[in-house]
């Protein structure tokens, strides 16, 4: 398994492996752990988590590097995610009691019942390489907590994060085995969730990774949690902040390289604000400047994957020769390369990859709309449903049209983002189940009715 240098192309340290034998033996270690880590009060657990958001906080520097280094984004924003890591450690631990404390029903006929929260047992964990740290943080925050123990695989191509997540349990003083990273390809997936001690699946990635997963885990009749991909539309209606939505657009497009599930992809303006706010639009993206992704002034630094960059080009150029508009002029990748530069895409029609597909990199679709309707059954025509964005100054249009959008969350006059008090997660091809929030840490948990008759 190598870690490579996405911007250098340099071979940056490489692994072996784990074996069959290794595997299995992580998993019996991690079922005798849960067996153990069950029984310790909640309140201890939450004390551990709570240090292993002090071990993210003391090592931020450390952490961020590597992150930059194995997979491309600038180290500002690897430090930012390296402190929502803690963040999230801290959110569970402050609210892991009040969300799993026993919850008592009345009945209409004097008889008593609860429901208590148990937790699952071993969870497999297979996380993507955008954003290294949080996706895995986001999963092992709430479910270590509560009691569960975790198994994560990771993207081939960021072991080093893989591995320096463990280093965080183990230095914060979790039990060994209450958290461990498998070094496993993609094909030894399904030998794992076969195993009768993994009790749950959680994936953020493809959507062929997630009906593969998902298949797999319903043989066993294994719950899953599948975080996929999205196309979020942002749209914007002509009583909007026009400037402002401009700017924060182009940062929802830019974030992380535009290699995030819930960047704005899909821009949808209504007809007499168009030529405004393409024209803001395009100068903030081409504002964002090029480096080194460990320098701090660097807007980006390349994507994570040469093959990442091939797969975008050709999904830009496939728009192209089908009439596409350029709006902005970004470059094709040199083979073998993971720079790119970012585009920005007009006058789409559905047979092209630019109005339908995921775009996973910063590549903008952009749409002229002649009202509200238009503006929303367009949004609607995707077969993803994470995210979405609703810009206007009229609450009440605000209101009744975020209820219309497909999606698994608006967020109005704001681009959307993670936070650990929010509920996460989509629907239509974008997955189902939902982390963060309250939600986030039941997915995992037996719901048990208790009754005295
Ligand atoms: P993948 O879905 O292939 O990878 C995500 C994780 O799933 C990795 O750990 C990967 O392992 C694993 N995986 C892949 N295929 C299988 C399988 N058949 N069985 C079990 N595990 C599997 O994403 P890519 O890196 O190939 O990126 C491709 C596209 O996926 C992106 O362009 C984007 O559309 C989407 N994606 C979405 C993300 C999100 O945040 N929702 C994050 C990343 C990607 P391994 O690395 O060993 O193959």
């Amino acid at each position: 398994m190598k870690s490579i240098n996405p911007y250098t192309g340099t071979l940056l340290k490489e692994f072996q492996e784990h074996t069959d034998q290794e595997v299995e033996k992580a998993i019996q270690q991690g079922q005798q752990a849960y067996l153990k880590w069950r029984n310790i009060p909640l309140s201890e657990r939450c004390e551990l988590m709570k240090k292993a958001g002090k071990v993210l906080r003391n090592n931020q520097d450390k952490y961020a590097k590597i992150i930059s280094l194995e997979m491309g984004k600038v180290i500002t924003e690897s430090k930012a995610e390296v402190e929502k890591c803690a963040w999230v450690c801290e959110y569970y631990a402050e609210k892991a009691d009040e969300f799993l404390s026993d919850e008592p029903i009345d009945l209409p006929d004097q008889k008593k019942a609860k429901v208590v929260y148990n937790p699952l047992g071993v969870i497999l964990a297979v996380m993507p390489w955008n954003f290294p740290f949080w996706q895995v943080f986001r999963f092992a925050a709430p479910n270590l907590t509560a009691g569960n123990t975790g198994l994560l695989k990771h993207a081939s191509n960021v072991p080093q994060c893989a591995l320096a997540i463990e280093e965080v349990f183990t230095e914060a003083g979790f039990p060994k085995s209450v958290f461990q990273t498998l070094l496993i390809g993609s094909d030894k997936v399904e030998n794992v969730i076969d195993h009768p001690h993994v009790k749950a699946v959680t994936l953020t990635g493809s959507e062929k990774a997630g009906q593969k997963i998902a298949s797999q885990a319903g043989k066993h009749i294994k719950k899953t949690v599948l975080e996929l991909g999205g196309s979020d539309p942002f749209i914007v209606l002509k009583d909007a902040d026009i400037e402002e939505a401009a700017k924060v657009a182009a940062k929802g497009r830019m974030i992380n390289f535009g290699q995030s599930c819930i960047a704005a992809k899909r821009f949808i303006i209504e007809g007499p604000v168009y030529d405004a706010f393409i024209e803001a639009f395009k100068s903030h993206i081409a504002s964002y400047s090029q480096g080194d992704p460990l320098d701090e002034n660097a807007g980006y630094a390349c994507m994570a994957r040469p093959d990442l960059a091939e797969e975008l080009y050709k999904q830009v150029k496939s728009s192209i020769d089908k009439g596409a508009e350029v709006i902005l002029e970004g470059m094709e990748p040199e083979e073998g390369k993971a720079f790119f530069k970012p585009y920005i895409l007009g006058n789409l029609t559905p047979e092209m990859p630019a109005y339908k597909e995921e775009l996973f990199g910063p590549v903008a679709s952009v749409f002229k709309v002649k009202d509200e309707n238009e503006a929303i059954s367009l949004a609607n025509d995707s077969d993803f449903g994470l995210g979405s964005a609703l810009w206007t100054k009229d609450p009440e249009k605000a209101d009744r049209l975020s209820r219309q959008i497909e999606s698994g969350a608006v967020f109005i006059n704001s681009m959307v983002a993670s936070n650990p008090h929010l509920p996460f997660g989509g629907i239509k091809n974008s997955g189902y189940g939902r982390e963060l929030a309250e939600n986030g840490i039941k997915e995992f948990m037996n719901i048990k009715t208790v009754y005295v008759g």
